[in-house]
């Protein structure tokens, strides 16, 4: 990508900081809270490119939160196939909050609606397989370490133990996850695998190279290596598109047209398929739970660059 390229992209950010002060940053896990409201940053990785294009605050760090059920359910479908996972997991979104109960004691109670919810990703969590719950999370990492080319990704000590203490509600979904056979075994091991891989370090550099990845089928294109099956990458932009954005995933998908996935940290990964990965970061969040001035400025990308795949 060439200077022109970059020199538009660092418009584009100074188009969308404004839409900063319209959000706000979480604070139901206490240690999300300390992030800055003012912070936006943009990466964007070609397929085949060596050098990913960045601008605004890029280089900020941040955790992976909802971002990680993505790779946690590829894993786990690489580790039994679709027809278990989809015993245990449906495959439509709820139109609810992220963390939402309503829908869990309709149609079959217990079977959480989608993987994306948080009673979806617990229970998809609870099926990573692995000997202890640290074999487990040893498993996520490394495949999450794999995925985003870097062997140093690590998990935020302080937001992990942050959410630990703050988890009631995930709790209760685990609990009642387990009341209904949708999840076996020790409810609060599950819950620190899934806690920990929701606080994975990255920056959007990572993210953006985790998305190039999807958006090259699951190949590396500096081998031709298979990362993902081509299969599973396919159902993971299925679920991205229809509920990868909260319950302000159709609205997504008219507005800027490509899957992704943002989490309550701010972060948003976002795939065009057959070209490039994207990452944005932008801690100031909507109601809904996505990065308001992130999602202004991949509407105005999509709309300068003709990104929308619909
Ligand atoms: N760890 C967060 C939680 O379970 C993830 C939520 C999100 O990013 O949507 O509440």
């Amino acid at each position: 990508m060439g200077q022109q390229d970059g020199q538009a992209l660092m418009e584009l950010v100074a188009g969308s900081r404004s839409q900063c002060h319209k959000g706000k940053v979480a604070d139901y896990i206490p240690m999300l809270a300390k992030a800055s409201a003012e912070t936006l940053g943009i990466d964007l990785h070609k397929i085949g490119e060596k050098n990913p294009l960045e601008a605004g605050d890029s280089t900020t760090v941040f955790t992976m939160q909802s971002i990680s059920k993505v790779f946690t359910l590829i894993l786990a479908l690489m580790d039994w196939g679709e027809e278990v996972i989809f015993e245990k997991v449906g495959m439509e979104p709820t139109g609810d909050n992220f963390n939402s109960m309503v829908k869990l004691e309709l149609v079959e109670p217990g079977r959480p609606f989608n993987p994306m919810i948080n009673a979806g990703a617990i229970a998809i969590t609870s099926l990573i397989k692995g000997a202890s719950p640290q074999t487990k999370f040893k498993r996520i990492l490394g495949f999450i370490r794999t995925v985003a080319g870097d062997e140093k990704l690590d998990y935020d000590r302080e937001i992990f133990e942050s959410e630990v203490a703050t988890a009631d509600r995930n709790r209760s979904l685990g609990y009642f996850l387990k009341h209904n056979h949708f999840l076996e075994g020790n409810v609060e091991a599950h819950l620190q695998v899934y806690f920990k891989h929701c606080s994975i370090s990255v920056t959007c550099r990572h993210l953006a190279r985790m998305a190039m990845i999807m958006a090259n089928n699951g190949l590396d294109p500096d081998n031709g290596k298979e990362i993902i099956p081509k299969r599973y990458v396919q159902i993971a932009k299925v679920f991205m598109i229809s509920c990868g954005m909260y319950n302000a995933s159709g609205e997504f998908a008219i507005q800027v047209g490509i899957p992704a996935k943002s989490g309550v940290s701010g972060g948003i990964m976002a795939i065009v398929p057959g070209k490039m990965g994207i990452s944005v970061i932008g801690p100031a969040l909507s109601n809904k739970g996505n990065s308001v001035a992130g999602v202004h400025l991949l509407q105005r990308l999509s709309e300068k660059w003709q990104l929308n795949m619909f």
